[in-house]
């Protein structure tokens, strides 16, 4: 027997129609400069319907691909919007990555038209010449900013203002494709992921779920996240669907600028990476600002330290909530958030429950397995590769012949290695190629990046493996002081630090002290580089 039920479509328009019935007065916010620049939904929506209209005179045809290079702005969000609800898939292009890497992109996704901020006109010119396939670049403001070298080329507000607001909207199939993103990968091309229409509807109802984040109407929303990093977290798209008010900060990025957006739009919910919320940390504690609005700041894409969650809670009652996800996985994996029984442990415990990358929110399957292909126990002790099945995970990468490879019996392997504990808690304990193999021990950089990162003098540290004649690897603890104690901490503060909570055999071998952790395209420590930089650095004996 069948269920009988409507074939209804999974697809983005609806709930974009939703948006326009039911929250038309409700705000959407841009940090451009000194100024902030506002309207409403219902004007946002019009215009949605516009950008449809001139996209297709452009020549934009379903299935398309249309590539944004923005920040996350007001203008970003109708692209958001008109690109995938006309049949055509929205590429937001992370603008971070060295040119040739932007260029390979372009060309594999086979972009035809590109929208780019009046700002980032100069990265895009140079590589022009390289964009094989784009047939129209469009710049996101009032008009072409003169001497561009770019052609064809328009203004986005000419566009709008020669189109109808009225689109006649597809009827789409929710498996289309709706937008597509490149990983940051850290080895090789990028590697493109396509969503369908299908996957984002259940993933944005998978971020209102109250045990996840309870995105809901009356919430204010801030995503620093950008726009090109995993779709923002695919909170443009809840966000709209549920009628939130949005606050973008545009390229205003830096611990201040956002303290100030949160105080002045009494922001509630806002997510980024760790890096972003250790600066605001480090800022709170010269500078006063009033951020009790916020009810969560969401931060995932690397390990949270715990120490990081609990001085927010302590010093500014503000509280972090852990998640996990992968480009893959649109982002959405686990959240960790205390079972109702939990929340009767010590403060100590709980702090350790919530520095783990939570328990996987209904929609999402997991598994880790070990080395010899068995599953692991949920026993919070042994280890194993975390591997993932959902209605919001690939099932293969965009045009790539080793796909395969990241696949095992129908899950897709994370890469990640991980413990789960027996409430089902899972622990990232390093990326594979992360973790340092000692004397066939594996030793954890994450577990003590995070400890050294508790240290009251420590802005920053990252821990990576460096050559051992007789251990094969060891680890070297690579810290960034925070400014009012450079030269004024050692080595042996350090390791006194990490003694009482780790064996000898875990202990860094050596502490080398730098300017900067250097970081990814999209803010995450980049191991990779500290790896060549120290890759002879001679350990003491
Ligand atoms: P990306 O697709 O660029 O967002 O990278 C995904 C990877 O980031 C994951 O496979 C993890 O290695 C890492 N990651 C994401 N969230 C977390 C987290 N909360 N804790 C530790 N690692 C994380």
């Amino acid at each position: 027997m069948q269920g009988q039920m409507m074939d209804y479509q999974l697809t983005l328009t609806p709930l974009l129609d939703r948006a326009r019935r039911l929250f038309p007065k409700k705000e959407i916010v841009t940090k451009a400069g000194p100024t902030l620049e506002r309207y409403t939904y219902a004007e946002m929506i019009e215009r949605v319907g516009r950008l449809a209209n001139a996209l297709e005179k452009l020549g934009i045809k379903r299935g398309d691909r249309v590539a944004t290079f923005a920040w996350n702005n007001a203008r970003h969000l109708e692209i958001y919007f008109a690109v995938p609800c006309m049949g055509a898939v929205l590429h937001p292009i992370n603008l971070r990555l060295p040119g040739d890497q932007i260029a390979y992109i372009v060309n594999h996704a086979d972009d035809q038209v590109l929208f780019v901020d009046p700002t980032l006109l100069p990265a895009v010119e140079k590589l022009a010449p390289h964009l094989k396939g784009v047939k129209h670049f469009v710049v996101m403001g009032d008009k072409v900013p003169e001497g561009t070298t770019l052609t064809p080329v328009h203004a986005y507000e000419d566009l709008i203002k020669e189109a109808s607001p009225d689109y006649p909207w597809p009827h789409l199939n929710e498996n289309d494709a709706a937008a597509m993103c490149y990983t940051s990968g850290t080895t090789g091309n990028p590697k493109g992921v396509v969503y369908s229409h299908r996957a984002i509807y259940l993933h944005s109802i998978g971020l209102s779920m109250a045990d996840s984040f309870g995105l809901s109407e009356r919430d204010t929303f801030m995503p620093v996240v950008p726009m090109f990093h995993v779709l923002a977290w695919g909170t443009p798209f809840a966000t709209v669907m549920l009628g939130v008010k949005l606050v973008f900060p545009g390229p205003h990025l830096q611990p201040r600028d956002l303290a100030e957006l949160i105080q002045a739009e009494k922001v509630t919910l806002t997510a980024g990476v760790p890096t972003l919320w250790m600066g605001i940390l480090h800022l709170l504690e010269n500078e006063r600002y009033d951020l009790s609005s916020l009810r969560g700041m969401i931060v995932g894409g690397a390990a949270a330290p715990q120490s990081m969650i609990e001085a927010y809670e302590k010093k500014h009652n503000l509280n972090v909530i852990h998640a996990w996800g992968m480009t893959e996985m649109s982002p959405l994996g686990t959240v960790s958030r205390l079972k109702s029984y939990q929340l009767n442990l010590s403060e100590a415990e709980r702090f350790a429950i919530r520095a783990k990358q939570g328990t996987s929110v209904p929609g999402v399957e997991i598994r880790a397995i070990d080395e010899s292909g068995k599953e692991i126990a949920w026993d919070g002790k042994a280890f194993g590769e975390l591997q993932v099945r959902g209605p919001w995970i690939i099932k293969s990468y965009y045009n790539y012949d080793r796909s395969a490879d990241s696949f095992q019996d129908g899950w897709f392997r994370t890469g990640d290695v991980v413990s789960i504990d027996p409430e089902g808690f899972v622990q990232i304990v390093d990326r594979t190629k992360d973790l340092v193999k000692s004397g066939g021990e594996w030793i954890s950089s994450q577990d003590l990046e995070n400890a050294i990162m508790s240290h009251p003098k420590v802005l920053e540290a990252a821990v990576i493996a460096v050559p051992h004649p007789k251990w094969q690897e060891r680890p070297l603890a690579c810290v960034v002081p925070k400014p009012d104690f450079k030269d004024k901490i050692t080595k042996a503060e350090i390791l006194e630090h990490l003694a009482s909570r780790f064996s000898k055999m875990y202990l860094p071998d050596d502490v080398v002290f730098i300017e900067a952790v250097p970081k990814t395209s999209v803010g995450k420590f980049d191991k990779k580089v500290l790896r060549v930089q120290f890759k002879d650095h001679k350990l003491p004996e």
